[in-house]
């Protein structure tokens, strides 16, 4: 591992402090204000203050006065926002990747890819006018039901620091489409996407109050939850924090769709293609630092294959921290990845590719790939969440150990295996306990129109929360029959 630590140069002059949006006003939130980290670098690049339920409070108003005329607008004509928000992401992609490449950590090119998939979500909400048209039918003579989508009203979505441009627009073309007031409670580890984001949908036309930012941690997050005036939340984030916030918010009545954490499994049988192989899951367990809740965690080693994981640790090995992978959010991160590999190495697995100790030439916080061979499905490595990047290589018998471990996993995100055998790959996706399934392919991310939603300790609540479903989330479906033949000789069934 060749470490190419100084990969760009740092100039954050440009960032400004994260405020509220409220009411079309940036109002410092009433809380303590706390740094803003860049990963790579660990420098301050502005402060982001803390809002608590006064704040929450305020914003529930603005959007509460707001939404009464955006509900009202046609759906075409909502959408018609969101072309115009679509032409000003790609006019700043640039300025967008370098932001959360800056604030995430995460490297050019895959801040730019996160970008490039953020306005997807904005072009399948563009595409909503054509896919919410609703159904109608003649139910019996002169009498027709009909269904329509209508909003739900003042919503909310509270996101994660690993996705700071994507995952707020996971939510945000639904909920606004369907005619609702959003308030985006972005990470406060990332606040400053969130305000760019803002900032160009006011420039797309969105009226004040409709989309509204409000900073901090948990106690923003929940005073959201306890807000009477907000009617659905939405949450990505670890699981811990998940079943507090579905509980919580569940229990003011709340529409509540929340995303957890997970522990994704590759399954590699002897037939798979090796070069096909040994790019994929290195690519799917070093991508964004192992930092995605898609990324893979446990290597299921069928049988004997050896010489696939000789490619995978020599490809790992020759890695360049800083320029391939990027770095760890923070010191505690890198502590507890740390912990897991030292904790799987005293237990007996055996450390192929270490990436502990990595120093940053000017700071940072950096784990290098790691590669931990004979790891026992008893080991916290092979069956906690450790988000970073770490492979677990756990070796079983034949496919049927390999399902049975797999399922074993309280997670259930996402699942892939690799082979050339149709019998086995359709054997796998049978029966594999995950939400999001790959056959060669090592991060398989439902794109749009394709909802993205894991299972079991994954997810929490039903749906997905892109595609069709999410806009199924955000909107209440309407009900109307209608009979206008009066005829005085049929009953009201008829
Ligand atoms: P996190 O759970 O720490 O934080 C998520 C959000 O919850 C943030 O906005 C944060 O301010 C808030 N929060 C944190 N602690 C809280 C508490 N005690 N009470 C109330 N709110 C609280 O998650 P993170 O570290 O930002 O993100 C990483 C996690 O997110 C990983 O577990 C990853 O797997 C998961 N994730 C899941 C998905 C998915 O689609 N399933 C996508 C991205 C990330």
């Amino acid at each position: 591992m060749i470490p190419n630590f100084e990969a760009t140069s740092y100039d954050f002059t440009p960032y400004v402090d994260a405020h509220n949006l409220i009411g079309g006003e940036w109002r410092a939130p009433s809380g303590e204000a706390i740094d803003v980290i860049n990963p790579r670098w660990g420098k301050a690049m502005a402060t982001v203050g803390m809002s608590n339920a006064d704040d929450i409070d305020a914003a529930v108003q603005a959007a509460t006065a707001a939404v009464a005329d955006w509900r009202q607008w046609p759906i075409r004509e909502r959408a018609h926002v969101f072309y115009k928000a679509r032409e000003i992401m790609t006019r700043d992609l640039e300025e967008l990747t370098w932001l959360v490449s800056h604030e995430n950590g995460k490297t050019y090119a895959e801040a730019k890819a996160e970008v490039l998939k953020g306005i997807e979500c904005v072009e399948f909400g563009c595409s909503l006018p054509n896919l919410a048209a609703g159904s109608g039918l003649e139910v019996s003579r002169g009498v027709t039901c009909e269904i329509t989508y209508d909003a739900v009203g003042v919503v909310a979505g509270i996101t994660p620091f690993n996705f700071p441009f994507m995952v707020p627009l996971w939510m945000i073309p639904q909920a606004l489409v369907g005619g609702n007031a959003f308030l985006l409670k972005p990470s406060e580890q990332v606040p400053l996407s969130a305000l760019k984001l803002a900032a160009i949908f006011r420039e797309a036309g969105l009226p004040d109050g409709v989309l509204q930012l409000v900073q901090g941690g948990r106690e923003a997050v929940e005073a959201l939850c306890d807000h009477e005036g907000i009617g659905a939340l939405a949450f990505v984030g670890s699981t811990r924090v998940a079943k507090l916030v579905y509980g919580r918010a569940a229990a003011t009545g709340k529409r509540v769709l929340c995303l957890g954490g997970a522990k994704n499994h590759l399954i590699v049988v002897p037939d798979a293609d090796p070069a096909v192989t040994v790019e994929n899951v290195v690519a799917s367990y070093t991508g964004c630092a192992g930092q995605r809740c898609m990324a893979a965690s446990v290597m299921v080693a069928v049988g004997d294959v050896d010489h696939l994981i000789e490619g995978i640790r020599d490809r790992s090995a020759a890695m360049t921290l800083g320029t391939d992978l990027g770095p760890i959010t923070n010191v505690a991160s890198v502590e507890r990845i740390t912990r897991y590999i030292d904790e799987a190495e005293a237990a007996g697995a055996k450390v192929l590719v270490d990436g502990r100790g990595q120093k940053g030439t000017d700071g940072g916080y950096w784990v290098g790939p790691t590669l931990l061979d004979h790891v026992t499905p008893d080991m916290p490595a092979s069956c906690e969440e450790i988000f970073g990047p770490v492979l677990s290589i756990v070796r079983v018998p034949n496919v049927e150990a390999a399902l049975n471990l797999e399922n074993s996993n309280p997670y259930g995100n996402a699942s892939s295996v690799y082979t050339t055998s149709g019998d086995v790959a359709r054997k796998v996706m049978g029966r594999v306990e995950a939400g999001m399934c790959g056959v060669n392919i090592g991060v398989p991310v439902p794109r749009e129109p394709f909802g993205f939603g894991g299972w079991n300790d994954s997810k929490f609540g039903h749906g997905n929360i892109t595609g069709w479903d999410g806009y199924r989330f955000w909107t209440r479906q309407r009900k109307v029959t209608t009979k206008w033949a009066l005829q005085s000789d049929q009953n009201w069934m008829s």
